[in-house]
């Protein structure tokens, strides 16, 4: 990897990033932005046995897969995390592809619900956490509705769920609120970049030392 400018740079392990919050906060948006305007970064891409939505394509937003094959990843430890998100379908973080992108230098962010984030702290205390959490649970509802892509039953189950989300937000490292897209994107790419600078993380300790 390079510094942009073309330098050689000490390979230094990626930092893994997990972002949740509840649905119909944004998380997403705020994530393709990011991963769109930085070359370190990446997201990974959960598997999940729920059905796309109009708009979603297989290996982009999610790998669709059948109960039968999300079961034969588990047995076969292919997941990093993986939950049960509405009792109705498996959601799971495909481990290769995180570690992979991790060793080749990357920031990688995992878009997932806080039981995820949760058991991925266990598993790898290193990782840095953050909560988008909504200006309020009012303005939630306005945006879960707003969407469209859902029925009424499905928007109150969502709802339901935020509610037991947001109970969980103090344990995250950060929490950044949405009220406002852009300024939310600026304040976790704020996270990102003071991470790289952690001393741990600095790629050219050995080229700031030179003095010829
Ligand atoms: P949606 O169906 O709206 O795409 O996602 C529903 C929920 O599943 C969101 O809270 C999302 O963050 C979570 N989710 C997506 N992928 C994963 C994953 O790989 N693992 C876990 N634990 N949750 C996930």
């Amino acid at each position: 990897m390079s510094d942009g400018a073309g330098k050689a740079m000490r390979k230094i392990r990626g930092e893994l990033i997990v972002i949740s919050g509840p649905s119909g906060v944004g998380k997403g948006t705020i994530c393709a932005a990011l991963v769109g305007s930085d070359p370190r970064l990446c997201v990974s891409v959960s598997a999940t046995t729920r059905p796309p939505r109009p708009n979603e394509a297989h290996g982009k937003h999610y790998f669709f897969v059948s109960r039968e094959e999300f079961e034969r990843m588990i047995c076969a430890d292919e997941l990093l995390e993986y939950m049960d998100v509405f009792g109705t379908a498996y959601y799971g973080t495909p481990r290769s592809f995180v570690d992979g992108k991790l060793a080749e230098g990357f920031d990688v962010i995992l878009e997932i619900d806080v039981g995820g984030a949760m058991n991925v702290k266990r598993a790898r205390p290193e990782a840095v956490t953050i909560f988008i959490a909504p200006p309020s649970m009012k303005e939630l509802r306005r945006r879960l509705e707003k969407r469209g892509t859902e029925t009424s039953e499905q928007i109150e189950r969502r709802y339901a769920k935020a509610r037991e989300e947001m109970a969980c937000m103090s344990g995250y490292d950060y929490i950044v609120v949405n009220d406002d897209l852009r300024r939310a994107r600026e304040d976790v790419a704020c996270i990102l970049r003071a991470g790289r600078m952690r001393t741990d993380r600095c790629a050219r300790l050995d080229e700031i030392m030179k003095e010829d």
